[in-house]
C-alpha cells in the first residue's frame, strides 16, 4: 500500500486487478484472497471507501439504514461495529470503511492516488494488461471493475463557468478540510439528493444561500435518530435472518412493503397508510403500496400525497409550488431522502430560483447568469451529479477482443450480460454494471451479492482447470432485452433521470439498471451458475471453447 511517490512497485503480474477501493473493490479484494489469487487494487483515492470518501459535502448521509446499509459477509464484523445513528452521516461510513479494511489487512495490497487508464485483453494469453497514470503496466488474469455507478463526478458544461472569481465545489469532490460558509454568499446548483443534503446544512452557516432549481425532486423525511441500544440489538440479535431476508427482497431492504394496490382502498385508508409512512420516513415510503411504480393512476395518489407534504411545510405559497414536482411520477427519478430540506425555504437567507426553461445563462465572475437576472455569490457549490452507471468505466480505455473499445460498443447504451460481464471483454467483470439492480437497491446487498458471484466463477474456473469465461453475444443480447421489457413495464422510462442516461447531454437514453428486483436476479445468478454458467463461454489455456452455451 501506499499513498506517496516512495511507493512499492506494483508486481507485474497477479491474477486480479481490481479496480476500485470502494465497499465493491474491498470486499472483492477480501474474497479473492480467500481463494487463494493475488491482487492487487487501485484507486485514484488517497484511501479506502469510494463514493463516502469523495463526497465528504455538508450533510452527507446514508439513506438507507445504517443496519442495513453494511457488510453482511462478516459475522465478526456486523457485530462488532457500532453505529451512531440510525442513518450514518458520511463521516461515519467512512470510518467503517477504514476499520473494515484494518481488520482484514486489506491496503496492504492496495495502490492508491492511482488511477487506472487502460486495460487491453490478449487473446492469445488469456490475460489483461492493465495501465496507470503512475506508469504501472500489470498483467493479469482477471479484472474486476469496482469502479462505482456514481463515482464518475460532472460539471455541467456551461459558460464563463472557469471566469468566476469566487471558489467553487462539487458534491462529489469535497475537499477533505470543509468548506467554511460562515458570512458568505452561496449559489447552489442542482435539486437532487447531493443538493437536498447539503442545503439545510450550508443554510444554517452561510449568509445568503440562492439555489437554482431545474427540475423540483420529491424528498421524504429520514426522521434519523441516534441508535439507541434496544435498536441495534433488536437487529444484532437476528443478523443472520435478517439480513438473509433482504438479500430476497425487491431492493435489498427490509421495507415492510405492503402487497396491495393503492387504488383497492378507500380515500381515508389511503391517506392513513400514507401519513403512516411519512412519520417512519425514509424510501420505504414507496412500499406504501405495490403499484406505485407500475401504475400511474397509484403512483399519482402517492405525489399527490408528497405535494401537500411540501405546501404545509413551506409558508411561502409560490416556493411551495415551485418545489412541488409535477414533471415526473415519483420515485422514477431515484427518490430524496431529507433532514429540513424543504423548511429550510422558510428561512430569510435562502432563495430558490426557478431556472426552468431556458436553464442557467452562464457564469459570471461574480455569480450565475439566469433569466437575464445575474445572482452575485462567493462560493457556487455544483451539485450537479455523475455520468451515472457507466461514466467510470467508458473514461477508462477498456480494450476487448480485437481491440474493440468498450466505450465504443457501449456507444447507443451498455450491453451485458446480467450485468456482470459484457461479450467481446472475456475475465473483465463488473461490480454492479448497468443490467444489474444496483442503483435501484440497497448497494450493499448487490455489492455482496455480484461479489459472491464473481469471486464462485473464480473458484469454479480454477476447480474445472479452466482460465478464461466470456458472455456470449446471444446472452447478452437476450439480457438486454429482458431489461428493456422489464423495465418498460415500469413508468420509470417515463423520468428524464439519470437511471436513463438524461443528465448527460448526448448519452443514449437507455434504462440502465435492472427492475426485476434484488431476489429474482439473485435466483437468476445463481441458476445460471449452477447450470454450468449458461450464456458464458468457458475455455481452457489454449484450447477451443468447452463449454455452456
Ligand atoms: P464506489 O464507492 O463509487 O467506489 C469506486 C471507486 O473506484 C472510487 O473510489 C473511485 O475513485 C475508484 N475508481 C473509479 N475509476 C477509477 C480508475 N479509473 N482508476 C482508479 N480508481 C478508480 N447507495 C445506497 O445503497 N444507499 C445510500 O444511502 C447511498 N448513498 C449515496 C450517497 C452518495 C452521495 C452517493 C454518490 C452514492 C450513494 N449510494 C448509496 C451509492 C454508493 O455509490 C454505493 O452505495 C456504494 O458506496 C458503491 O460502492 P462501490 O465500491 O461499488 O463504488
Ligand atoms: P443528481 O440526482 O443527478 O442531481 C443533480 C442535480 O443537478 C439535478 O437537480 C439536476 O437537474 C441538476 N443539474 C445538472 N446539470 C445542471 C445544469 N446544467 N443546470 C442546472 N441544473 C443542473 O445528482 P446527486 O444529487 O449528486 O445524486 C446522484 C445520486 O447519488 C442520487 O440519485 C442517489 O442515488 C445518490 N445519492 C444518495 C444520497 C443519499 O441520500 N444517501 C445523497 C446523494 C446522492 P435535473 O434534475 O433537471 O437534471
Amino acid at each position: 500500500m501506499s499513498t506517496n511517490s516512495a511507493r512499492p512497485p506494483v508486481p507485474a503480474q497477479v491474477d486480479a486487478v481490481i479496480v476500485g477501493a470502494g465497499f465493491g473493490g474491498m470486499y472483492m479484494l477480501h474474497r479473492l484472497r480467500g481463494l487463494g489469487l493475488s491482487a492487487v487494487v487501485f484507486d485514484t483515492a488517497t484511501d479506502v471507501g469510494g463514493t463516502w470518501y469523495w463526497n465528504r459535502y455538508p450533510g452527507a448521509r446514508c439513506d438507507v439504514e445504517s443496519m442495513q446499509y453494511s457488510y453482511s459477509f462478516s459475522p465478526e464484523i456486523q457485530q462488532e461495529w457500532r453505529w451512531p445513528e440510525t442513518f450514518s452521516a458520511q463521516p461515519d461510513i467512512l470510518r467503517y470503511a477504514g476499520f473494515v479494511a484494518d481488520k482484514l489487512d486489506l491496503r496492504r495490497d492496495m495502490w492508491f492516488e492511482t488511477k487506472v487508464t487502460e486495460a487491453t485483453f490478449d487473446p492469445a494469453s488469456h490475460r489483461w494488461t492493465v495501465r496507470t497514470d503512475r506508469g504501472d503496466v500489470v498483467s493479469a488474469r482477471y479484472c474486476v471493475m469496482a469502479t462505482g455507478c456514481l463515482s464518475a463526478a460532472r460539471l455541467p458544461d456551461l459558460p464563463g463557468i472557469d471566469d468566476f472569481q469566487g471558489a467553487t465545489y462539487h458534491t462529489g469532490w469535497w475537499p477533505h478540510e470543509g468548506v467554511d460558509f460562515t458570512g458568505k454568499r452561496v449559489a447552489v446548483i442542482g435539486t437532487g439528493s447531493s443538493a437536498i443534503q447539503s442545503i439545510p446544512v450550508i443554510a444554517a452557516e452561510a449568509a445568503e444561500v440562492t439555489v437554482f432549481q431545474r427540475t423540483p425532486n420529491f424528498s421524504i423525511p429520514s426522521r434519523n435518530v441516534p441508535m439507541t441500544d434496544e435498536y441495534e440489538q433488536s437487529w444484532k440479535s437476528v443478523y443472520p435472518e435478517r439480513r438473509a431476508a433482504a438479500r430476497m427482497t425487491r431492493n435489498g431492504v427490509l421495507a415492510d412493503p405492503n402487497d396491495f394496490s393503492a387504488l383497492s382502498v378507500s380515500e381515508e385508508e389511503r391517506q392513513r397508510i400514507y401519513e403512516d409512512r411519512w412519520r417512519r420516513g425514509g424510501t420505504t415510503f414507496m412500499a406504501a403500496f405495490n403499484d406505485l411504480i407500475v401504475d400511474k393512476a397509484a403512483n399519482d395518489t402517492a405525489a399527490a400525497f408528497v405535494r401537500s407534504k411540501i405546501r404545509d411545510m413551506v409558508k411561502d405559497p409560490r416556493t411551495a409550488e415551485l418545489l412541488a414536482p409535477t414533471s415526473h411520477p415519483i420515485g422514477t427519478k431515484r427518490i430524496c431522502v431529507d433532514t429540513a430540506y424543504f423548511e429550510t425555504y422558510n428561512r430569510p437567507n435562502v432563495t430558490l430560483v426557478d431556472i426552468r426553461p431556458a436553464g442557467i445563462e452562464r457564469i459570471t465572475p461574480q455569480g450565475v447568469l439566469t433569466g437575464g437576472v445575474e445572482y452575485e455569490a462567493d462560493i457556487i457549490v455544483f451539485a450537479t451529479g455523475f455520468d451515472a452507471m457507466t461514466g467510470a468505466l467508458t473514461r477508462i480505455d477498456i480494450r476487448g477482443r480485437d481491440g474493440v473499445a468498450l466505450a465504443d460498443k457501449w456507444e447507443a447504451g451498455p450491453r451485458t450480460y446480467l450485468g456482470l460481464m459484457s461479450a467481446g471483454f472475456p475475465n473483465l467483470f463488473m461490480i454492479t454494471g448497468p443490467g444489474s439492480p444496483s442503483v435501484l437497491s440497497n448497494m450493499m446487498v448487490s455489492i455482496e451479492q455480484h461479489v459472491d458471484w464473481v469471486a464462485g466463477c473464480l473458484a469454479a474456473l480454477g476447480e474445472r482447470q479452466l482460465d478464461c469465461i466470456e458472455a456470449t453475444q446471444a446472452a447478452e443480447d437476450d439480457w438486454v432485452a429482458h431489461v428493456n421489457e422489464v423495465a418498460h413495464k415500469t413508468l420509470y422510462p417515463q423520468a428524464a433521470s439519470w437511471y436513463m442516461g438524461a443528465n448527460v447531454p448526448g448519452k443514449p437514453r437507455v434504462f440502465m439498471p435492472y427492475i426485476g428486483g434484488v431476489g429474482a436476479y439473485r435466483a437468476i445468478c445463481d441458476e445460471i451458475a449452477a447450470d454450468g454458467f449458461r450464456g458464458f463461454r468457458l475455455t481452457a489455456p489454449a484450447q477451443a471453447a468447452v463449454a455452456a452455451e
